[in-house]
């Protein structure tokens, strides 16, 4: 009997919700034990030895689960024949009569210390310092239960040296140490952070480099993603007004600039899609809902591998995998062509082929096709990002063709245009 099984409770609100990072701990949910009873009774725990307990927040906390619920849950776990549990606290609610409700199951208590460093846990806005932690600490042990703690990696405010202290402290206190990646939640300060271009999250590599140290250490376990990221821009961020129009300032608008820094750094495109179509935006929004794109699939569905193309649109917000289409900002910025100035024209070349060459230098593909008009600011873009990385990409619209259609409505949606598209991408597969 070795399964684990996880159960998140919502259940009221961290009583404190002043970390940098956390937007968990902002939400407020009602207190229902009835609730809470029926959900941990919906899990399945035959043969489950350990249940793990997420909360965002406190287990402990008496405002948040009642000690009617902890107790009628320890003795349902216990009558399952569930042997360990695992629950999150702050150490503030860590007290001797709490810890003695648990008798009869190994319990391991993980804290978000984060940082074992007073000035960093002040600034981030933890609500306990590290004096509190191993008081806490000590009081598990001596229960003869055990402790789990969560240190974060590139946490704000830290210095070259907090992380590899915060390590050795942490293992003297803990029986498991989890080093965590550090993400912005959407409705945190740090999220604000990263759209100013103030900090920001490591990607896989440079998280790696820094926890290599320590990755063969028995006590250590390292979570990279622990949670599906994207930015994720709340109703009170969001600036839909100032994304109508065009101009150089725009097209780096700091929403667009942290969604490239997404997409270049940690998306991770679909394992399936082997073939790169970078495609023109549409006026229309989501891009897939547009007459333009609704006939370009249509014509890649005549390819019959379209499963295997990636549609990728590259518009002044930059790159626009569109499987990401219908998140903000993708969906409510307007971009007016024809009021584009040289100097516009020329600024969005050269960002948007520095985009280009980033996402390119990221993410692998077999074959690389554009679909543009050839005299297009977008074409020159990738143009230039393929001679800069010494690739080749191929625009599917050639120039013969184009010169025939180019004063009809729309030339990417001729029907000649698009019989090429099919033909050339039916070749390829
Ligand atoms: S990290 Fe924990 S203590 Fe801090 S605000 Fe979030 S839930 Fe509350």
């Amino acid at each position: 009997m070795t399964e684990t099984e996880t159960i998140i409770l919502n259940s009221g609100q961290c009583k404190y919700g002043t970390c940098y990072a956390c937007g968990w701990g902002k939400k407020k949910y009602p207190v229902n034990i009835e609730k809470l009873k029926k959900r941990v009774k919906q899990v399945n725990l035959e043969d489950i030895r350990k249940v793990k307990i997420y909360e965002s927040g406190s287990f402990l906390d008496d405002n948040q689960f009642p000690k009617e619920f902890r107790e009628w849950m320890i003795n349902y776990l216990k009558e399952k024949n569930v042997k360990e549990l695992v629950v999150e606290s702050l150490p503030n609610f860590v007290n001797d009569d709490k810890l003695e409700e648990f008798k009869g199951l190994e319990l391991t208590i993980a804290i978000g210390l984060e940082a074992a460093d007073d000035e960093v846990l002040k600034e981030y806005g933890k609500p306990f310092r590290v004096k509190d932690y191993q008081k806490a600490t000590e009081k598990i042990h001596k229960q003869g239960q055990k402790v789990k703690t969560y240190l974060m990696v590139n946490i704000p405010f830290s210095k070259e040296d907090t992380l590899k202290k915060s390590i050795q402290y942490a293992l003297k206190h803990s029986d498991k140490i989890v080093l965590i990646n550090t993400y912005p939640h959407n409705q945190s300060k740090l999220f604000q952070d990263w759209v100013e271009g103030k900090w920001k999250p490591l990607n896989k590599e440079e998280f790696t480099e820094k926890v290599k140290k320590w990755k063969n250490n028995p006590k250590v376990s390292i979570e990279f993603e622990n949670y599906y990221f994207i930015p994720k821009f709340t109703e009170k961020h969001k600036k839909r007004k100032e994304l109508k129009g065009c101009s150089k300032e725009l097209i780096t608008h700091p929403h667009y600039e942290v969604w490239q820094d997404y997409f270049q750094r940690f998306y991770k495109k679909p394992e399936e899609k082997s073939i790169l179509l970078l495609l023109p935006c549409s006026y229309r929004k989501p891009y897939y809902k547009s007459q333009t794109h609704k006939k370009i699939y249509k014509a890649l569905k005549e390819t019959d591998k379209e499963e295997k193309i990636h549609r990728v649109v590259l518009s002044s917000p930059g790159i626009i995998p569109v499987d990401k289409c219908d998140n903000y900002p993708f969906k409510d910025y307007d971009w007016p062509e024809w009021e584009e100035t040289p100097e516009v024209k020329q600024k969005y070349i050269e960002i948007n082929k520095e985009r280009v060459k980033k996402y390119l230098q990221n993410h692998q593909y077999e074959k690389i096709f554009a679909y543009f008009k050839p005299d297009s600011e977008s074409w020159k873009a990738i143009n230039k990002a393929a001679q800069g990385l010494n690739i080749d990409i191929e625009n599917i619209l050639k120039e013969e063709t184009y010169e025939e259609i180019k004063n009809q409505k729309n030339p990417v949606t001729n029907k000649k245009a698009l019989k090429e598209l099919t033909k050339r991408i039916k070749k390829e597969l």
